[in-house]
């Protein structure tokens, strides 16, 4: 049994079952023992891999995106280009390469991240040397005066809490100790009288409270202080049920109750309630656009021949293969099963990668 996992086996012993986000605040965040906490997760070596860390071009792109956004902000003298959640820092140093062709951009920026992680704040420290980023630990810190602000596979690592409808109505869902002594499943015995939804026996309710407060945070910014965010997951464009909870480790799924701290936990992002969020904070919202049409909007194509023009024949091969994954639809690629969702100051005009077409209204 790893560390954590006998340490969370001693909490419930001691104080009873926990909520589904508790549990996963302790798995991915605990300060000695999380996941995020002890490790570089990324690549083929690592557990999962990223759409940065498959292309050069993904960050690219969005810098691009952000430097076009600066301008219709009316290119202000200085604001904040701030990333939740950098990873290796890869999306940022990506940006920052590409936008050194827009004059005045790198000196107006001053890149702020907000990471919890000490071994990767190192990574990102290494890749943005020269760039002297800012770190933050909470968004709330990281908010000041005008931002474009960047998120990609951050609010599915945030904790969520569940709820079962049961004939009695809504309970929530729980980590226990089973009969043989290890991790389970159950649920709470008192019911959940707040929730005020219909549903059928058997449902599963996930509450992201954490990652809504943040989306309302971030737009409650932009709406008073100028800028835009683009929030960037795997996660279905209209609200629903289910449970969406999933472990990985080395590229595949395992369960999540069986090694907490050794494998990734995330969700799927609901993408109907995070607009929800930032319109009810008073930004304005463009998309959900699927990852494929946001690329192919933003150019991904032509970048891609612009590449493979310079590029050995490894090289186009790569890059093949990488916009593919970036693009490609079902559950293989990224490109419907990853959307992104823009908030903005209501002043600015339709932003770039939302001037396809609205998602279907499905998954
Ligand atoms: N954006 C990167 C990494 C995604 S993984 C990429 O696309 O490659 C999730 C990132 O969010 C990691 O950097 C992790 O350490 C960070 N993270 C997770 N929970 C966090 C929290 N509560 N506060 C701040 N950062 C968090």
């Amino acid at each position: 049994m790893s560390t954590l996992k006998a340490e969370i086996v001693d909490l419930i012993r001691q104080e009873g079952p926990i909520g589904i986000g508790r549990y996963m605040a302790l798995a991915l965040g605990h300060p000695r023992h999380g996941y995020y906490m002890t490790r570089d997760p990324f690549g083929r070596d690592g557990d999962f891999t990223t759409a940065p860390e498959i292309s050069q071009m993904f960050g690219e792109l969005i810098g691009l995106w952000a430097a076009h956004l600066w301008q219709a902000m009316g290119a202000p003298p200085s604001f904040r280009l701030v990333e939740l959640g950098p990873g290796r820092g890869t999306l940022m140093g990506d940006m920052l390469r590409a936008t050194r062709i827009v004059p005045g951009f790198q000196e107006a920026a001053s890149v702020h991240l907000v990471e919890t992680s000490p071994v990767l704040r190192r990574r990102q420290a290494a890749a943005l040397a020269g760039r002297d980023p800012v770190w933050h630990d909470s968004v709330e810190e990281a908010l000041s005066g005008p931002v474009i602000l960047i998120a990609n596979e951050f609010l599915d690592a945030l904790p969520l809490d569940q709820f079962v409808m049961t004939p009695e109505g809504w309970r929530e869902r729980l980590v226990g100790i089973g009969a043989d002594g290890d991790l389970a499943f159950g649920l709470a015995s008192g019911r959940e009288a707040s929730l005020r939804i219909a549903a059928e026996a058997g449902t599963i309710f996930e509450q992201p409270s954490l990652a809504l407060d943040i989306v309302a945070q971030v737009a409650g910014h932009v709406a008073a202080e100028g800028g835009a965010s683009l929030f960037i997951d795997y996660g279905s464009a209209r609200a629903g049920f289910g449970d969406t909870l999933q472990a990985m480790k080395r590229h595949a799924f395992v369960d999540p109750l069986a090694e907490p701290g050794e494998a990734d936990l995330t969700v799927h992002v609901d993408f109907e309630r995070v607009g929800q969020a930032a319109l009810k904070a008073g930004a304005a919202l463009h998309g959900p656009a699927s990852q494929r049409e946001f690329l192919l909007a933003l150019g991904l194509a032509q970048r891609a021949q612009a590449l493979s023009l310079k590029a050995g024949a490894a090289q186009r091969e790569a890059i093949s293969a990488a916009f593919d994954r970036l693009i490609a639809p079902g559950e293989t690629g990224m490109g419907d099963l990853f959307k992104v969702l823009a908030l903005s100051h209501g002043n600015l005009p339709p932003l770039p990668g939302f001037d396809l077409h609205r998602l279907p209204d499905q998954g």
